[in-house]
Protein backbone atom coordinates (compact mmCIF):
# COMPACT_ATOMS: atom_id res chain seq x y z
CA UNK A 1 0.00 0.00 0.00
CA UNK A 2 1.18 3.45 -0.90
CA UNK A 3 0.86 5.77 2.01
CA UNK A 4 -1.59 8.50 1.83
CA UNK A 5 -0.19 11.63 -0.18
CA UNK A 6 2.85 9.35 -1.68
CA UNK A 7 3.72 9.69 -5.42
CA UNK A 8 3.80 6.15 -6.63
CA UNK A 9 6.47 5.66 -8.93
CA UNK A 10 5.25 3.90 -12.12
CA UNK A 11 7.85 3.94 -14.26
CA UNK A 12 11.99 3.65 -14.13
CA UNK A 13 13.59 6.51 -14.20
CA UNK A 14 16.25 5.68 -16.79
CA UNK A 15 19.03 8.83 -16.84
CA UNK A 16 17.82 12.21 -17.05
CA UNK A 17 14.18 10.76 -16.84
CA UNK A 18 11.64 13.01 -14.60
CA UNK A 19 8.32 13.97 -14.09
CA UNK A 20 8.43 17.69 -15.10
CA UNK A 21 5.80 20.37 -13.31
CA UNK A 22 3.15 19.72 -16.30
CA UNK A 23 3.40 16.09 -14.87
CA UNK A 24 4.85 14.92 -18.22
CA UNK A 25 7.74 12.80 -18.79
CA UNK A 26 10.60 14.53 -19.82
CA UNK A 27 14.15 13.82 -20.87
CA UNK A 28 17.23 16.16 -21.35
CA UNK A 29 14.86 18.71 -19.65
CA UNK A 30 12.48 18.56 -22.40
CA UNK A 31 8.64 17.39 -22.14
CA UNK A 32 8.54 14.74 -24.05
CA UNK A 33 4.70 16.04 -25.16
CA UNK A 34 6.53 18.77 -27.16
CA UNK A 35 9.09 16.79 -28.56
CA UNK A 36 5.89 14.44 -30.22
CA UNK A 37 3.83 17.42 -31.40
CA UNK A 38 7.16 19.21 -33.03
CA UNK A 39 8.79 16.09 -34.95
CA UNK A 40 5.95 13.79 -34.95
CA UNK A 41 6.04 9.75 -34.16
CA UNK A 42 7.52 7.64 -33.77
CA UNK A 43 10.49 9.16 -32.26
CA UNK A 44 13.20 7.82 -30.88
CA UNK A 45 14.69 10.25 -28.46
CA UNK A 46 18.49 9.90 -27.14
CA UNK A 47 19.71 11.18 -23.68
CA UNK A 48 23.11 12.10 -24.73
CA UNK A 49 23.74 13.11 -21.01
CA UNK A 50 22.94 9.24 -20.12
CA UNK A 51 25.68 7.93 -22.70
CA UNK A 52 28.50 10.46 -21.84
CA UNK A 53 28.29 9.33 -18.06
CA UNK A 54 28.64 5.65 -19.67
CA UNK A 55 31.43 6.86 -21.52
CA UNK A 56 32.93 8.27 -18.10
CA UNK A 57 31.99 5.58 -15.66
CA UNK A 58 33.64 3.34 -18.61
CA UNK A 59 36.90 5.86 -18.49
CA UNK A 60 37.04 5.64 -14.34
CA UNK A 61 37.25 1.84 -14.17
CA UNK A 62 40.08 1.57 -16.26
CA UNK A 63 41.97 5.05 -14.63
CA UNK A 64 41.92 3.32 -11.49
CA UNK A 65 43.10 0.04 -12.06
CA UNK A 66 46.06 1.91 -13.87
CA UNK A 67 45.64 -0.31 -16.87
CA UNK A 68 46.47 0.59 -20.70
CA UNK A 69 42.82 0.85 -22.80
CA UNK A 70 40.89 1.56 -24.95
CA UNK A 71 37.10 1.93 -25.26
CA UNK A 72 35.51 1.59 -29.03
CA UNK A 73 31.62 1.66 -29.06
CA UNK A 74 29.99 -1.00 -31.17
CA UNK A 75 28.73 1.76 -33.84
CA UNK A 76 26.12 -1.52 -34.84
CA UNK A 77 23.73 -0.34 -31.90
CA UNK A 78 22.81 2.68 -33.35
CA UNK A 79 24.81 4.39 -36.09
CA UNK A 80 24.13 7.88 -37.44
CA UNK A 81 26.64 11.01 -38.31
CA UNK A 82 25.55 13.10 -34.95
CA UNK A 83 26.05 9.62 -32.98
CA UNK A 84 29.81 8.96 -34.37
CA UNK A 85 30.20 13.01 -33.84
CA UNK A 86 29.33 12.78 -30.18
CA UNK A 87 31.25 9.31 -29.78
CA UNK A 88 34.33 11.25 -31.36
CA UNK A 89 33.61 14.45 -29.04
CA UNK A 90 33.69 12.27 -25.85
CA UNK A 91 37.05 11.20 -26.77
CA UNK A 92 36.53 7.41 -27.91
CA UNK A 93 36.97 4.83 -30.53
CA UNK A 94 34.51 3.36 -32.23
CA UNK A 95 33.73 -0.25 -33.84
CA UNK A 96 32.28 -0.43 -37.44
CA UNK A 97 31.49 -3.51 -39.37
CA UNK A 98 30.70 -2.76 -42.69
CA UNK A 99 31.29 -0.37 -45.55
CA UNK A 100 28.01 1.72 -44.40
CA UNK A 101 29.28 2.02 -41.26
CA UNK A 102 32.56 3.37 -42.07
CA UNK A 103 31.45 5.24 -44.86
CA UNK A 104 29.08 7.23 -42.50
CA UNK A 105 32.02 7.51 -39.49
CA UNK A 106 34.16 9.36 -42.48
CA UNK A 107 30.87 11.76 -43.42
CA UNK A 108 31.16 12.28 -39.57
CA UNK A 109 34.87 13.04 -39.45
CA UNK A 110 35.28 10.09 -37.08
CA UNK A 111 39.44 10.05 -36.59
CA UNK A 112 40.13 6.88 -38.29
CA UNK A 113 43.20 5.53 -35.97
CA UNK A 114 40.49 5.02 -33.16
CA UNK A 115 38.27 2.92 -35.74
CA UNK A 116 38.19 -0.54 -35.24
CA UNK A 117 36.99 -3.05 -38.34
CA UNK A 118 35.21 -6.17 -37.70
CA UNK A 119 33.07 -8.85 -39.67
CA UNK A 120 33.37 -12.26 -40.75
CA UNK A 121 33.34 -11.92 -44.30
CA UNK A 122 34.40 -8.44 -45.14
CA UNK A 123 34.86 -8.03 -49.00
CA UNK A 124 37.61 -7.26 -50.91
CA UNK A 125 36.05 -3.76 -51.61
CA UNK A 126 35.18 -2.87 -47.94
CA UNK A 127 38.85 -3.77 -46.65
CA UNK A 128 40.71 -1.68 -49.66
CA UNK A 129 38.32 1.20 -48.38
CA UNK A 130 39.35 0.47 -44.81
CA UNK A 131 42.74 0.65 -45.74
CA UNK A 132 42.59 3.71 -48.00
CA UNK A 133 40.36 5.40 -44.95
CA UNK A 134 43.16 4.50 -42.54
CA UNK A 135 41.33 2.22 -40.07
CA UNK A 136 43.27 1.89 -36.62
CA UNK A 137 42.44 -1.61 -36.22
CA UNK A 138 41.27 -4.82 -38.36
CA UNK A 139 40.34 -7.84 -36.65
CA UNK A 140 40.88 -10.38 -38.75
CA UNK A 141 37.81 -13.48 -38.22
CA UNK A 142 39.26 -16.11 -40.50
CA UNK A 143 41.74 -17.82 -42.49
CA UNK A 144 40.69 -16.31 -46.18
CA UNK A 145 40.69 -13.00 -44.72
CA UNK A 146 44.61 -13.43 -43.73
CA UNK A 147 45.04 -13.69 -47.48
CA UNK A 148 42.50 -11.48 -48.72
CA UNK A 149 43.79 -8.85 -46.52
CA UNK A 150 47.88 -9.54 -46.98
CA UNK A 151 47.46 -9.46 -50.46
CA UNK A 152 45.35 -6.06 -50.69
CA UNK A 153 47.52 -4.65 -48.69
CA UNK A 154 50.46 -5.60 -50.81
CA UNK A 155 48.40 -3.65 -53.84
CA UNK A 156 48.24 -0.83 -51.64
CA UNK A 157 51.96 -1.38 -50.35
CA UNK A 158 50.75 -0.69 -46.53
CA UNK A 159 50.54 -2.42 -43.51
CA UNK A 160 47.80 -3.14 -40.82
CA UNK A 161 47.76 -3.70 -37.16
CA UNK A 162 45.49 -6.40 -36.26
CA UNK A 163 43.46 -8.80 -33.83
CA UNK A 164 42.59 -12.14 -34.46
CA UNK A 165 39.17 -13.19 -33.52
CA UNK A 166 39.05 -16.31 -30.87
CA UNK A 167 35.57 -18.12 -30.84
CA UNK A 168 37.08 -19.29 -27.25
CA UNK A 169 33.74 -21.74 -27.04
CA UNK A 170 32.40 -20.37 -24.45
CA UNK A 171 28.42 -20.09 -24.30
CA UNK A 172 26.88 -17.18 -22.82
CA UNK A 173 23.66 -17.52 -20.85
CA UNK A 174 21.62 -15.01 -23.71
CA UNK A 175 19.20 -15.62 -26.67
CA UNK A 176 21.37 -17.90 -28.98
CA UNK A 177 20.69 -15.27 -32.02
CA UNK A 178 22.77 -12.99 -29.53
CA UNK A 179 25.31 -15.88 -28.60
CA UNK A 180 28.53 -15.81 -30.77
CA UNK A 181 31.60 -17.10 -28.51
CA UNK A 182 30.49 -20.87 -28.59
CA UNK A 183 32.34 -23.73 -30.69
CA UNK A 184 29.82 -23.63 -33.33
CA UNK A 185 29.86 -20.69 -34.64
CA UNK A 186 30.79 -18.63 -37.40
CA UNK A 187 32.95 -15.78 -36.10
CA UNK A 188 36.52 -16.07 -35.61
CA UNK A 189 39.01 -18.79 -35.13
CA UNK A 190 38.20 -22.08 -33.21
CA UNK A 191 40.81 -22.06 -29.86
CA UNK A 192 39.73 -25.95 -29.31
CA UNK A 193 40.40 -27.36 -32.68
CA UNK A 194 43.84 -25.47 -32.86
CA UNK A 195 42.92 -22.92 -35.78
CA UNK A 196 43.19 -19.96 -33.30
CA UNK A 197 47.16 -21.08 -32.91
CA UNK A 198 47.42 -21.77 -36.87
CA UNK A 199 46.10 -18.52 -37.52
CA UNK A 200 48.96 -16.80 -34.62
CA UNK A 201 51.71 -18.70 -36.71
CA UNK A 202 50.39 -17.26 -40.29
CA UNK A 203 50.18 -13.91 -39.86
CA UNK A 204 53.40 -14.22 -37.97
CA UNK A 205 54.89 -15.02 -41.52
CA UNK A 206 53.21 -12.08 -42.70
CA UNK A 207 55.34 -8.65 -42.69
CA UNK A 208 52.17 -6.62 -43.52
CA UNK A 209 50.41 -7.81 -40.64
CA UNK A 210 51.20 -6.26 -37.48
CA UNK A 211 49.37 -8.53 -34.89
CA UNK A 212 48.76 -6.09 -31.48
CA UNK A 213 47.17 -9.00 -29.89
CA UNK A 214 43.70 -11.01 -29.79
CA UNK A 215 39.56 -10.34 -29.56
CA UNK A 216 36.66 -11.92 -28.24
CA UNK A 217 32.98 -11.11 -28.20
CA UNK A 218 31.10 -14.03 -26.34
CA UNK A 219 27.64 -12.74 -27.15
CA UNK A 220 24.79 -9.87 -25.78
CA UNK A 221 23.13 -8.78 -23.45
CA UNK A 222 25.36 -10.47 -20.66
CA UNK A 223 24.15 -10.41 -17.08
CA UNK A 224 27.16 -12.10 -15.40
CA UNK A 225 30.91 -11.75 -15.17
CA UNK A 226 31.92 -15.50 -14.97
CA UNK A 227 31.36 -15.78 -19.30
CA UNK A 228 33.63 -13.05 -19.96
CA UNK A 229 36.11 -14.22 -16.86
CA UNK A 230 36.03 -18.17 -18.51
CA UNK A 231 37.12 -16.05 -21.59
CA UNK A 232 39.58 -14.52 -20.44
CA UNK A 233 40.93 -17.76 -19.00
CA UNK A 234 40.64 -18.97 -22.67
CA UNK A 235 42.71 -16.15 -23.98
CA UNK A 236 45.23 -15.91 -21.49
CA UNK A 237 46.04 -19.91 -22.03
CA UNK A 238 46.46 -18.66 -25.52
CA UNK A 239 48.71 -16.03 -24.82
CA UNK A 240 50.70 -18.15 -22.50
CA UNK A 241 51.64 -20.98 -25.72
CA UNK A 242 52.22 -17.73 -27.89
CA UNK A 243 54.66 -16.39 -25.91
CA UNK A 244 56.42 -20.11 -25.30
CA UNK A 245 56.10 -20.46 -29.04
CA UNK A 246 57.42 -17.29 -30.20
CA UNK A 247 58.16 -15.36 -27.37
CA UNK A 248 54.97 -12.96 -28.74
CA UNK A 249 53.41 -10.20 -26.03
CA UNK A 250 50.35 -9.48 -27.24
CA UNK A 251 50.13 -5.54 -26.93
CA UNK A 252 45.96 -5.51 -26.58
CA UNK A 253 43.81 -7.77 -25.24
CA UNK A 254 39.95 -6.71 -26.57
CA UNK A 255 37.21 -8.16 -24.72
CA UNK A 256 34.32 -7.40 -26.63
CA UNK A 257 31.23 -5.92 -25.62
CA UNK A 258 27.57 -7.50 -24.84
CA UNK A 259 27.36 -6.24 -21.16
CA UNK A 260 23.58 -6.34 -20.29
CA UNK A 261 21.38 -3.65 -19.71
CA UNK A 262 17.74 -3.63 -17.94
CA UNK A 263 14.75 -3.52 -20.20
CA UNK A 264 12.55 -4.20 -17.81
CA UNK A 265 11.82 -5.04 -13.97
CA UNK A 266 12.74 -8.32 -14.60
CA UNK A 267 16.25 -7.44 -15.64
CA UNK A 268 18.97 -6.67 -12.93
CA UNK A 269 22.31 -6.10 -14.52
CA UNK A 270 25.11 -4.63 -12.67
CA UNK A 271 26.09 -1.36 -13.67
CA UNK A 272 27.89 -1.74 -17.31
CA UNK A 273 31.18 -0.25 -16.00
CA UNK A 274 31.55 -3.24 -13.38
CA UNK A 275 31.49 -5.93 -15.81
CA UNK A 276 34.61 -3.92 -16.91
CA UNK A 277 36.10 -3.48 -12.83
CA UNK A 278 35.95 -7.46 -12.54
CA UNK A 279 37.07 -8.17 -15.76
CA UNK A 280 40.36 -6.50 -15.78
CA UNK A 281 40.80 -7.64 -11.88
CA UNK A 282 40.50 -11.03 -13.05
CA UNK A 283 42.44 -10.74 -16.80
CA UNK A 284 45.48 -8.62 -14.50
CA UNK A 285 45.43 -11.66 -12.13
CA UNK A 286 45.52 -13.68 -14.50
CA UNK A 287 48.16 -12.42 -16.57
CA UNK A 288 50.73 -11.90 -13.50
CA UNK A 289 50.15 -15.46 -12.84
CA UNK A 290 51.28 -16.74 -16.23
CA UNK A 291 54.36 -14.00 -16.15
CA UNK A 292 53.15 -12.08 -18.71
CA UNK A 293 53.22 -8.71 -19.72
CA UNK A 294 49.76 -7.02 -18.76
CA UNK A 295 48.10 -5.94 -22.04
CA UNK A 296 45.66 -3.08 -22.78
CA UNK A 297 42.51 -3.96 -22.37
CA UNK A 298 40.09 -3.11 -25.19
CA UNK A 299 36.42 -2.87 -24.97
CA UNK A 300 33.82 -2.74 -26.99
CA UNK A 301 30.22 -1.98 -25.56
CA UNK A 302 27.38 -0.79 -27.88
CA UNK A 303 24.15 -1.93 -26.01
CA UNK A 304 25.04 -0.93 -22.79
CA UNK A 305 26.16 2.60 -24.17
CA UNK A 306 23.03 3.30 -25.87
CA UNK A 307 19.89 1.14 -25.01
CA UNK A 308 18.77 2.70 -22.31
CA UNK A 309 19.26 6.39 -23.24
CA UNK A 310 16.93 5.87 -26.26
CA UNK A 311 13.15 5.83 -25.53
CA UNK A 312 10.71 5.48 -28.43
CA UNK A 313 7.49 8.01 -28.03
CA UNK A 314 4.50 6.20 -30.19
CA UNK A 315 0.85 7.68 -31.15
CA UNK A 316 -1.81 5.13 -29.46
CA UNK A 317 -4.91 4.47 -32.43
CA UNK A 318 -7.27 1.76 -32.42
CA UNK A 319 -7.81 -1.00 -29.95
CA UNK A 320 -9.82 -4.03 -30.04
CA UNK A 321 -10.77 -6.09 -26.53
CA UNK A 322 -11.05 -9.27 -26.54
CA UNK A 323 -13.28 -10.42 -23.22
CA UNK A 324 -11.07 -12.83 -21.59
CA UNK A 325 -8.59 -13.18 -24.22
CA UNK A 326 -6.45 -9.97 -24.25
CA UNK A 327 -7.01 -6.46 -24.80
CA UNK A 328 -5.10 -5.21 -28.09
CA UNK A 329 -3.67 -1.51 -27.95
CA UNK A 330 -2.16 -0.23 -31.65
CA UNK A 331 0.40 2.49 -31.99
CA UNK A 332 1.43 4.54 -35.19
CA UNK A 333 5.18 2.05 -35.00
CA UNK A 334 5.51 -1.55 -34.64
CA UNK A 335 8.25 -3.91 -35.77
CA UNK A 336 9.62 -1.78 -38.09
CA UNK A 337 10.95 0.60 -36.01
CA UNK A 338 11.79 -2.19 -33.29
CA UNK A 339 12.11 -6.10 -34.32
CA UNK A 340 13.59 -6.66 -31.36
CA UNK A 341 10.53 -8.35 -29.84
CA UNK A 342 9.62 -10.25 -33.03
CA UNK A 343 13.16 -11.50 -33.39
CA UNK A 344 14.27 -12.23 -29.90
CA UNK A 345 10.79 -12.28 -27.60
CA UNK A 346 12.73 -9.31 -26.10
CA UNK A 347 10.50 -7.54 -23.28
CA UNK A 348 9.90 -3.69 -23.03
CA UNK A 349 7.75 -1.66 -20.16
CA UNK A 350 5.79 0.77 -21.44
CA UNK A 351 4.10 3.94 -19.32
CA UNK A 352 2.17 6.89 -21.08
CA UNK A 353 4.09 10.33 -21.56
CA UNK A 354 1.47 12.69 -20.63
CA UNK A 355 0.89 11.08 -17.43
CA UNK A 356 3.89 8.74 -16.08
CA UNK A 357 2.99 8.50 -12.47
CA UNK A 358 -0.67 7.33 -13.23
CA UNK A 359 -2.13 4.76 -11.41
CA UNK A 360 -2.48 1.98 -13.93
CA UNK A 361 -6.03 0.47 -14.66
CA UNK A 362 -5.73 -1.75 -17.47
CA UNK A 363 -3.56 -4.62 -18.84
CA UNK A 364 -2.94 -3.86 -22.67
CA UNK A 365 -0.70 -5.88 -25.43
CA UNK A 366 1.04 -3.19 -26.88
CA UNK A 367 1.12 -3.85 -30.81
CA UNK A 368 2.06 -2.04 -33.90
CA UNK A 369 0.78 -1.52 -37.74
CA UNK A 370 2.75 -3.57 -39.09
CA UNK A 371 0.91 -6.68 -41.33
CA UNK A 372 2.39 -9.71 -39.15
CA UNK A 373 0.24 -11.03 -36.28
CA UNK A 374 4.28 -11.34 -34.98
CA UNK A 375 3.88 -7.33 -34.85
CA UNK A 376 3.97 -6.73 -30.91
CA UNK A 377 5.53 -4.77 -29.19
CA UNK A 378 4.72 -5.32 -25.28
CA UNK A 379 3.13 -7.84 -23.60
CA UNK A 380 1.02 -7.61 -21.01
CA UNK A 381 1.45 -3.27 -20.15
CA UNK A 382 -0.25 -2.01 -16.83
CA UNK A 383 -1.41 1.25 -18.16
CA UNK A 384 -3.80 3.84 -16.93
CA UNK A 385 -7.01 4.50 -19.28
CA UNK A 386 -5.72 5.64 -22.79
CA UNK A 387 -7.25 7.80 -25.48
CA UNK A 388 -6.57 7.55 -28.76
CA UNK A 389 -3.67 10.66 -29.63
CA UNK A 390 -2.05 10.03 -26.21
CA UNK A 391 1.83 9.82 -26.28
CA UNK A 392 3.13 6.35 -25.35
CA UNK A 393 6.37 6.02 -23.94
CA UNK A 394 8.82 2.47 -24.73
CA UNK A 395 12.36 3.26 -23.45
CA UNK A 396 15.63 1.19 -23.57
CA UNK A 397 14.97 1.27 -27.47
CA UNK A 398 18.02 2.91 -27.93
CA UNK A 399 20.35 -0.32 -29.30
CA UNK A 400 19.47 -2.65 -31.93
CA UNK A 401 16.19 -0.72 -32.58
CA UNK A 402 16.49 2.39 -35.12
CA UNK A 403 19.53 0.36 -36.45
CA UNK A 404 17.20 -2.39 -37.01
CA UNK A 405 14.49 -0.41 -38.59
CA UNK A 406 12.94 -1.10 -41.95
CA UNK A 407 10.31 0.31 -44.26
CA UNK A 408 7.95 -3.03 -44.01
CA UNK A 409 5.02 -2.22 -45.29
CA UNK A 410 6.05 1.04 -47.17
CA UNK A 411 6.35 2.87 -43.72
CA UNK A 412 8.78 5.34 -43.37
CA UNK A 413 11.94 4.86 -40.90
CA UNK A 414 10.96 7.49 -37.89
CA UNK A 415 13.31 10.53 -37.00
CA UNK A 416 15.92 10.51 -34.34
CA UNK A 417 16.13 13.42 -31.97
CA UNK A 418 19.09 13.74 -29.32
CA UNK A 419 18.07 16.07 -25.82
CA UNK A 420 20.03 17.39 -23.30
CA UNK A 421 19.94 20.53 -21.19
CA UNK A 422 16.91 21.65 -22.15
CA UNK A 423 17.47 21.21 -25.61
CA UNK A 424 16.71 18.95 -28.53
CA UNK A 425 18.50 18.66 -32.01
CA UNK A 426 17.25 16.68 -34.83
CA UNK A 427 19.72 14.39 -35.85
CA UNK A 428 18.04 11.82 -38.21
CA UNK A 429 15.23 13.22 -40.36
CA UNK A 430 12.06 11.32 -40.63
CA UNK A 431 11.54 9.40 -43.98
CA UNK A 432 9.33 10.96 -46.36
CA UNK A 433 7.23 8.96 -48.84
CA UNK A 434 9.48 10.36 -51.87
CA UNK A 435 12.26 8.96 -50.04
CA UNK A 436 10.64 5.44 -50.05
CA UNK A 437 10.87 5.68 -54.09
CA UNK A 438 13.64 7.46 -54.02
CA UNK A 439 15.68 4.45 -55.61
CA UNK A 440 12.72 2.81 -57.59
CA UNK A 441 12.80 2.48 -61.07
CA UNK A 442 9.55 2.90 -63.50
CA UNK A 443 9.08 -0.38 -65.75
CA UNK A 444 10.32 -0.75 -68.82
CA UNK A 445 8.17 -1.20 -71.98
CA UNK A 446 9.14 -4.28 -72.81
CA UNK A 447 8.39 -6.17 -69.42
C1 LIG B 1 27.88 -6.57 -31.41
C2 LIG B 1 29.28 -6.55 -31.01
C3 LIG B 1 29.67 -5.81 -29.89
C4 LIG B 1 28.69 -5.05 -29.03
O1 LIG B 1 27.82 -5.88 -28.33
P1 LIG B 1 26.79 -5.25 -27.29
O2 LIG B 1 26.05 -6.40 -26.76
O3 LIG B 1 25.92 -4.32 -28.07
O4 LIG B 1 27.58 -4.52 -26.26
C5 LIG B 1 31.01 -5.78 -29.57
N1 LIG B 1 31.93 -6.46 -30.31
C6 LIG B 1 31.58 -7.19 -31.38
C7 LIG B 1 32.61 -7.90 -32.14
C8 LIG B 1 30.25 -7.28 -31.76
O5 LIG B 1 29.92 -8.00 -32.82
Amino acid sequence: MLKKGAKKMSYYHYGTMVTNAAGHLAIGGVDTLDLAKEYGTPLFVYDTALIKQRIQAFKEVFEAAHVAYKITYASKAFAAVAMYQLIAKAGIGCDIVSGGELYTAQQAGFPMAEVTFHGNNKTAAEIEQAIAAGVGTIVVDNFSEIELLDDLLAKANKTAAILLRISPGISAHTHEYIMTGQEDSKFGFDLKSGQATQAFLEVEKRDRLHLLGIHCHIGSQIFETNGFEMAAEALVQLLAQWHQKTGFDAQVMNLGGGFGVRYTADDQPLAPQDYVKDIVADVQGKMAEQGLKMPAIWIEPGRSMVAEAGTTLYTIGTRKDLPGIRNYLAVDGGMGDNIRPALYQAKYDTFLAGQPEAEPTQKVTVVGKYCESGDILAYDQQLPATQPGDILAMPTTGAYGYAMASNYNRNPRPAVVFVENGHAALVVKRESYANLVQLDQTLPENF
